[in-house]
């Protein structure tokens, strides 16, 4: 089977099985991209409580949380853990906007994929998986998205090996898929499903998963 074929396989599968997952929660490009920032090395039910913190204030939007200090930017953050150092990366991003785009968000996600990935990855603290997430989720641009559920799951299935990076798992998609933004966003929501659920670190559980024989 090629790579297309199984890779189009496991898709089918998984949406077969879970239905669409809906993704990203966020009301607005901006609270996707806050989220984001906030999701790294933590749940997504801390990250809830960190937003609806920051919406309970009124604070959810650029003007508003450009405007607070550290601290308090990191009180209202606290739940999503490593909160001084996600209001620390969270006040780089708003003020790498603020600084070249004139705080336009609007018009900084609409820069072309690959400028908007380089301006992304110069913000202390935005790694490869964050940025690709603003693409992808906030900007609505067809990037996918790579975690270590991704490698996992490709890696027990003989596609990768121990050694595959971000990017060559990145390409492995990127090559054999449609561009497709809706595609994309629902392969990647699809795959951290099918990690939490069946494709643990510790142990999967290959007898009740989709995936099973593939
Ligand atoms: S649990 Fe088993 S069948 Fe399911 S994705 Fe992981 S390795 Fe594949």
């Amino acid at each position: 089977m090629t790579t297309a074929r199984l890779l189009e396989q496991i898709y089918t599968r998984l949406l077969d099985h879970f239905g669409p997952q809906n993704w990203w929660p966020g009301d607005t490009p901006f609270e996707v991209m806050v989220g984001a920032v906030l999701t790294q090395n933590t749940n997504w039910q801390n990250v809830e409580k960190a937003i609806t913190n920051l919406k309970d204030a009124g604070l959810m939007s650029f003007e508003a949380m450009a405007a607070l200090d550290r601290e308090s930017l990191a009180g209202y953050i606290r739940p999503s853990g490593y909160y001084n150092i996600k209001a620390g990366r969270l006040q780089n991003l708003f003020a790498h906007i603020r600084d070249n785009w004139g705080g336009d968000l609007a018009y900084f996600l609409s820069l072309p994929r690959e400028r908007l990935r380089e301006e992304l990855l110069a913000v202390k603290g935005i790694g490869p998986e964050t940025a690709d997430s603003i693409i992808l989720y906030a900007a609505g641009q067809p990037v996918f998205v790579i975690d270590a559920y991704t490698h996992r799951i490709l890696f027990r299935h003989e596609l990768v090996d121990e050694s595959f990076g971000y990017y060559e798992l990145q390409e492995l998609f990127m090559d054999n898929l449609e561009e497709d933004v809706a595609l994309f966003n629902e392969y990647h929501a699809l795959l951290v499903r099918v990690g939490k659920e069946f494709c643990k670190k510790s142990r999967p559980n290959c007898a009740a998963c989709p995936l099973e024989g593939l």
